[in-house]
């Protein structure tokens, strides 16, 4: 049976840690889109880990973690990740890569850097690893499959002419220094040995997993706002953040994804720019980022602090809907254990009228939040084992929501822990 794990918001909402708990029961832990340019925060018997392209399942010594055709694979950073694991007493995790994996060239990031700074103010809050230029070379075809590695002769002529182009760019749009393809050819010889023992037909291999009856895990990165076609477009990310995807990233049917576990998160949180009704500022925010996640709210990628927001309805049920929810995975729910009162944005404005629908982003950068206060519970709710031990406030809170986004709550994830869960059925 295949599993996703995905986000319903703009990222962060602990998808790692949901990941990390589930692969306990998993075979095979799938990375499907995405790249280093996020990452999971995981806390388990080895430590605190921040992982950016390994997937959440590398800590088991059962476990095959894959990196899918749809990830953009930036081979140092991985191996990089997988020394550091190691380094840290983690067994040595199995990987696979898949032979159609792309791969990130040293040029991505260096476009990625450039063209931020051309755009000085107006930039996309990018993250610099070199996702975007990335994904537009792939689709526009002058991307590098991890299989080309094994032909040298015609990837060498394939870097001369991606050079030739990227170079005109370098020199009339950026000003900067023009690509070497002997250099370039060179690295991704270093590349090569590094991939070589991991190359995998990863589609025909979980295939035969799951005939085998093997339970895999599908991992998504980010969240369905920062999806390009469902979310805040242009500040999305470069990839399909949703289930479906999972799909077409790992090369799986998609009628074998049989759960769709969306993780959201009590409270809001982004980063980059783009519309966020429900953000608050000042002191409030500032006091929910510090208290927040495990450790407070700051970029695992970039230790930015993230923006703070309520809880919202709207953009929660959106979320949980374009991912084709079967089951809401609540997180952080501990942290608003300090508050007399909890607003929740119930509602946008938008011209004078009020929807519950999630908008396209001209008119959701008019909406304003319509909130809704509940009452807090005032305690700590780490430890607590069974739904029903919960203080009222507190169920009353998960009810609320799970009324308000139209999707079953079965997990409430009250601490950092593998083990800080709460099943409900
Ligand atoms: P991901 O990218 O979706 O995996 O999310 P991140 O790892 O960036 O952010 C989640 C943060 O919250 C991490 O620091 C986690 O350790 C932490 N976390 C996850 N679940 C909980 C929870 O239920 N309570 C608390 N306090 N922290 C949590």
């Amino acid at each position: 049976m295949i599993k996703a794990v995905v986000g319903a918001n703009w990222g962060d909402e602990g998808k790692g840690k949901i990941t990390d708990m589930l692969a306990q029961e998993a075979d095979i832990i799938v990375r499907f889109q995405g790249g280093a340019n996020a990452g999971h925060t995981i806390v388990n018997d080895y430590g605190k880990f921040a992982l950016h392209t390994l997937p959440s399942g590398v800590f088991y010594d059962h476990t095959t973690s894959v990196i899918g055709n749809g990830v953009a694979l930036n081979i140092p950073v991985f191996f990089k990740e997988y020394n550091e694991v190691v380094d840290r007493g983690v067994p040595a995790p199995k990987i696979l890569i898949s032979d159609r994996a792309q791969i990130v060239m040293p040029y991505h990031i260096l476009f990625d850097q450039y063209e931020e700074e051309r755009l000085a103010g107006k930039s996309f809050g990018s993250t610099k690893s070199g996702i975007a230029p990335f994904y537009s070379d792939k689709y526009a075809k002058i991307g590098f499959q991890v299989s080309e590695l094994f032909d040298e002769e015609t990837l060498r002529e394939k870097v001369v002419r991606v050079c030739e182009t990227k170079n005109v760019v370098l020199e009339h749009l950026y000003h900067k220094p023009l690509l070497n393809p002997d250099e370039l050819m060179a690295e991704l010889m270093e590349y090569k040995k590094m991939v070589e023992p991991y190359v995998c037909d990863v589609s025909l291999y979980l295939w035969n997993a799951i005939k085998d009856g093997k339970e895999i895990l599908l991992e998504g990165q980010l969240g369905s706002l920062k999806d390009p076609d469902h979310g805040i477009y242009p500040m999305v990310t470069s990839s399909s953040t949703l289930a479906a995807y999972g799909a077409i990233g790992a090369g799986v049917p998609p009628y074998e994804i049989k759960k769709i576990i969306t993780v959201c998160k009590a409270y809001s949180s982004a980063v980059g720019a783009g519309a966020f009704v429900s953000e608050i500022f000042g002191e409030e925010a500032d006091e929910l980022r510090r208290r927040g996640g495990d450790g407070g709210e700051y970029g695992a990628t970039t230790g930015r602090p993230r923006r703070m927001g309520w809880f919202d309805c709207v953009a929660s049920k959106y979320g949980c809907r374009i991912q084709g929810t079967t089951d809401v995975a609540f997180t952080v729910l501990d942290v608003l254990g300090y508050l007399d009162e909890i607003p929740v944005c119930v509602g946008y404005e938008i011209n004078g009228e009020i929807t519950t629908d999630f908008p396209t982003t001209t008119l959701l950068e008019k909406a304003k939040p319509v909130l809704k206060t509940l009452p807090g519970w005032k305690s700590d709710i780490r430890g607590i084992k069974n739904y029903e031990e919960l203080p009222e406030n507190c169920r009353k809170y998960i009810e609320f929501v799970e009324e308000q986004i139209g999707f079953p709550i079965t997990m409430i994830s009250n601490g950092p822990g593998r083990n800080d869960i709460i099943y409900r059925s």
